[in-house]
């Protein structure tokens, strides 16, 4: 395990906590004083934090956090906050620790951590105006700034703020489902039966899972094969298309990858573009990650053709530096959206449509929080260009990683660095494995890795084989940190050769 932390200290209050459970006039004193506590033990914890992750196993947890009798409360915050620094701050996991570099998980900008705090406490809806009044113009205008980063024209384009990734390419297939509909004959189910949605092999699952969900199956989701790089397939694609209409299926849409989730990479979105106004598919970019490029003053022409999208995936939470759930779904044209509205007479009635400005008619959730407002609050205090430098600082960093893992001969790269992820195998060449002890070794080397508390990586398989990644999106992290986790791997890779080495012997 790796470092244990000191227990918090709490300081001394002004005032008692908890006095009146509700946040109301009376009570917004005894909230600020709970406020600045919450605040003084973040800040300890992160002062106090020395590695990603304790290692511990979830039985370890689990022996500690079943004890709790939720019947019995502790009576105070400061018991309770005591209470949960044994059984979760400890031995979280973060993910602003330079050492962590497992999943698309970014440290959070402190306005927006900030603003937390007002959306929490005003807890405003924003299904109806009437129960969001500015919020409802501030995520508005949010998605017209984004809408303007894409290249859309901000009067024509329309979108809506949604849980994340999932949710967004749930939306853009529900919404490109509609629209295929809409042009059919036939009844419901012939209709959606040869329905199709073509993405490629390394695509993000949610796509597969939205095919399930909008009752398609998921096979209705075809896999298009990749290049060497990872990106989609054009050829692949067009022959797979020809086939397909061929069978008198129906292209239903065709969800393009900006920055897959493994290899960063961005398929090529003009040809597929092209390529999708030729099959009469919708045509949605998946930019949950890639979405930092909107706004990199770098690297921005690599997202060219977005513009032609009929549909963007961005996930602020990934490489905007929001805290999560902060995403949405941006259409190019506004009335595309109207597909999935419903007017409900108690909350949005039809007659009121024109006049009020409700979001809930856009959106796949009824109450819903107002996410937006952390945006916003970054934007104007930090502003875009800044967010831009520290992904593209991420870009950097990424690039010369590929020369450190290079430097080291038992590592081997799976492909190019093209965003922030480094996908990379352990082969020693003393000790060449079959597939299955290569795959096996390359489980251990990560469980140990995460039990030491030094590091956390990913894995992932590519063509059968484990390899081991690095995602990166901490603009702290240095080269030194890289590879002080890749001598790291390589250790504890070359230890457990050793083991097996000597276990055979015996
Ligand atoms: C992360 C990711 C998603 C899913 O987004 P969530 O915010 O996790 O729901 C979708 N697509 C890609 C390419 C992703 O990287």
């Amino acid at each position: 395990m790796g470092t244990s932390l000191p227990t918090l200290q709490i300081p001394d209050l002004p005032l008692p906590l908890y006095d009146d459970a509700l946040l109301c006039a009376d009570t917004a004193r005894s909230y600020e004083t709970a406020s600045h506590l919450a605040a003084s033990l973040v800040a300890q914890q992160f002062a106090a934090v020395t590695s990603p992750t304790t290692g511990p196993t979830p039985q370890q947890l689990a022996a500690k956090i079943d004890r709790v009798d939720l019947h019995q409360p502790l009576g105070s915050s400061e018991a309770s906050f005591s209470e949960l620094h044994e059984l979760y701050f400890k031995d979280a996991v973060y993910f602003h620790d330079p050492k962590y570099a497992a999943h698309l998980n970014c440290p959070v900008a402190i306005p927006a951590v900030v603003a937390e705090n007002f959306v929490t406490s005003i807890n405003t809806s924003m299904d109806t105006f009437d129960q969001s009044a500015g919020a409802t113009l501030i995520e508005r205008k949010l998605i017209a700034f984004t809408a303007g980063l894409i290249g859309f024209d901000a009067e024509q384009a329309d979108g809506v703020f949604t849980s994340g990734g999932t949710q967004s390419n749930l939306q853009a297939m529900l919404i490109a489902r509609n629209t295929a509909t809409a042009k059919l004959q036939g009844s419901l189910p012939e209709r959606l039966a040869n329905l199709r949605i073509y993405c490629s092999q390394d695509a993000h699952f949610s796509i597969r899972n939205a095919a399930m969900l909008l009752g398609l199956g998921y096979d209705a989701a075809v896999a298009i094969p990749t290049d060497a790089q990872h990106r989609m397939d054009a050829q692949a694609l067009r022959d797979r298309l020809a086939k397909d209409l061929a069978a008198g299926l129906v292209p239903m849409a065709i969800s393009a990858t900006s920055g897959n989730t493994d290899f960063g990479a961005i398929d090529p979105l003009p040809e597929l573009r092209a390529i999708a106004t030729e099959a009469g598919a919708w045509f949605h970019v998946d930019a949950a990650y890639g979405c930092g490029l909107l706004i990199s003053n770098k690297h921005r022409h690599r997202l060219d053709g977005i513009e032609q999208a009929d549909s963007v995936t961005v996930d602020y939470h990934k490489s905007f530096f929001q805290p999560i759930g902060s995403s949405s779904l941006v259409v190019r044209n506004a009335p595309t959206l109207e597909s999935i509205a419903h007017y409900a007479e108690y909350l949005n009635p039809r007659a009121e449509a024109e006049a009020v400005p409700n979001q809930v008619a856009k959106s796949l959730q009824t109450t819903r929080r107002f996410d937006a407002l952390k945006l916003w609050v970054t934007l104007r205090s930090l502003g875009a260009t800044r967010l831009g430098d520290m992904f593209d600082k991420v870009i950097a960093l990424a690039e010369d990683a590929q020369q450190e893992v290079a430097m080291r001969t038992q590592l081997h790269m799976a492909a190019d660095v093209q965003l922030s992820t480094l996908v990379f195998s352990f082969e020693d060449p003393q000790h060449p494995l079959e597939l299955a002890e290569h795959n096996a070794l390359a489980n251990q080397i990560r469980h140990r890795l995460y039990a030491s508390g030094e590091a956390m990586i990913a894995a992932t398989t590519v063509a059968g084989k484990r390899m081991l990644k690095l995602t990166l999106l901490n603009p702290n992290t240095t080269l030194a940190d890289i590879s002080q986790i890749l001598d790291a791997i390589c250790r504890i890779g070359t230890s457990i050769l050793a083991e097996r080495t000597l276990g055979e012997k015996k």
